[in-house]
C-alpha cells in the first residue's frame, strides 16, 4: 500500500520528491495539480508517507512503527483537511490547521497537512493560510492537491512548490489494465481511451457494471441498425430512455461511429478504440457519410445539453442515421 512503484507515469515528478526527501532538502508547501482520476492522491499519500518513514531508502519502508500506522489510517502527525461543504472555507482552515498547527508533531519528525480540494478555498482561507505558508514551524508540511492552480492566490502560488500530475499516455494506460490483470488487451484500450489517461477514470469505469451493460447493449444495436426499418429504429429512443441521464449513451454512439471512420480511411486496427468490438465493425456507408452520422450524433448531444427532450432528440438523431443509407 501507498509505494513509489505502485505509481504508473509521472517519473520526472517521483524522482523529484525522492531526491528532495533524501537530501533534506524538502519545501513547507506542496501543491499537486491534476484532473480527476489523475492520481493526486496516491501520489500525495505516497510522499507524506515517505516524509514520515523512519527509514530512508527509495520507498516508504511499509514497516517503520510510522508507515505501519499510516497504512491503517490513523496516523496522528497527517491531518486531512476536508470540508462537508463545497468550499474549503476559512472555518475549516482556523479549526483544522490554525489551531493544531504550533503543537509538536505527537510522535514523528514531521506533521502533514493535506489539503483535498484545496482549489475550492476560498480568498479568506487562503488568507488565513498565508501567514501560516510564510512561516511555518519547522516540523509542517503542507500538500495541498488541486485540479488548476487558476482559482489560487499569487501570494499563495509563491509560497508552494508547484508539481503538475500528468495523465499516462493511452498505451500506458491501456498496460497498466492488462498488466493489473484487470482486462484483456483488446478491451482495455477502450477502456484506456474512454478514461483519457486517467487511471482512477478507467478504474471507476470498470467496476461500473451498468455502463458495461450499457455500452454491450448499445453497441449491439449499432450494428444492427443498418439492417432495422426505421420503424423499428425508432423504438430504440423509447428503449434508450432508461439511459436518458447518462451523457455517456452519446459518446458510445459517437465512438461507434469514429472507429468506423478509422477502419473506411486508414484500414488499420490499431487505431481503433474499441478494438474487443472489431468484428462487429463494419459499414457499408462511404466516409462522408460516416462523418455526416457522426456529425449527427454531436448534434444530438449538444441539443440533450441544452436540456431538449431526450426521446424527440434521439428519434431525430435515428432517422439521420438511418438516411441515404445503403443496404
Ligand atoms: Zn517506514
Amino acid at each position: 500500500m501507498y509505494t513509489f512503484r505502485e505509481i504508473w507515469g509521472n517519473g520526472r515528478l517521483i524522482r523529484h520528491l525522492r531526491s528532495a526527501v533524501q537530501n533534506n532538502r524538502t519545501s513547507h508547501a506542496y501543491l499537486f495539480i491534476g484532473g480527476a482520476g489523475a492520481g493526486k492522491k496516491l501520489i500525495t499519500n505516497t510522499f507524506a508517507k515517505y516524509l514520515l518513514c523512519s527509514n530512508r531508502g527509495d520507498e516508504p519502508c511499509g514497516v517503520c512503527e510510522s508507515c505501519r500506522v499510516f497504512d491503517s489510517g490513523n496516523h496522528p502527525d497527517v491531518i486531512h483537511v476536508t470540508s462537508p461543504k463545497k468550499t474549503l472555507g476559512v472555518d475549516e482552515i482556523r479549526g483544522q490547521i490554525l489551531e493544531t498547527v504550533d503543537v509538536k508533531p505527537y510522535h514523528y519528525e514531521k506533521k502533514v497537512y493535506i489539503l483535498h480540494a484545496a482549489h475550492t478555498m476560498t480568498v479568506q482561507a487562503q488568507n488565513a493560510l498565508l501567514k501560516t505558508l510564510e512561516e511555518p514551524p519547522a516540523y509542517a508540511v503542507f500538500l495541498l492537491l488541486a485540479e488548476t492552480t487558476e482559482l489560487f492566490l499569487p501570494t499563495v502560488l509563491s509560497r508552494t512548490v508547484t508539481l503538475k500530475i500528468n495523465p499516462l499516455t493511452e498505451g500506458e494506460l491501456c498496460r497498466y489494465l492488462v498488466e493489473k490483470d484487470f482486462m484483456a488487451e483488446e478491451e482495455a484500450a477502450f477502456f484506456a481511451a474512454y478514461g483519457q489517461g486517467r487511471i482512477g477514470h478507467a478504474l471507476a469505469l470498470l467496476e461500473d457494471e451498468a455502463f458495461r451493460r450499457m455500452r454491450e447493449d448499445v453497441l449491439l444495436k449499432m450494428s444492427k441498425l443498418p439492417s432495422m426499418r426505421l420503424s423499428e429504429a425508432l423504438l430504440l429512443a423509447k428503449e434508450w430512455e432508461g439511459f436518458k441521464n447518462d451523457p455517456r449513451l452519446l459518446d458510445i454512439i459517437g465512438l461507434w461511429y469514429r472507429d468506423l471512420m478509422i477502419i473506411k480511411a486508414v484500414k488499420d486496427e490499431r487505431f481503433l478504440i474499441q478494438k474487443d468490438k472489431k468484428k462487429m465493425l463494419y459499414s457499408a456507408d462511404s466516409l462522408e457519410g460516416l462523418a455526416k452520422k457522426a456529425a449527427a450524433v454531436t448534434k444530438a448531444k449538444e441539443r440533450l445539453m441544452q436540456n431538449a427532450n431526450f426521446r424527440l432528440t434521439l428519434e431525430v438523431m435515428l432517422m439521420e442515421l438511418k438516411e441515404n443509407e445503403i443496404q
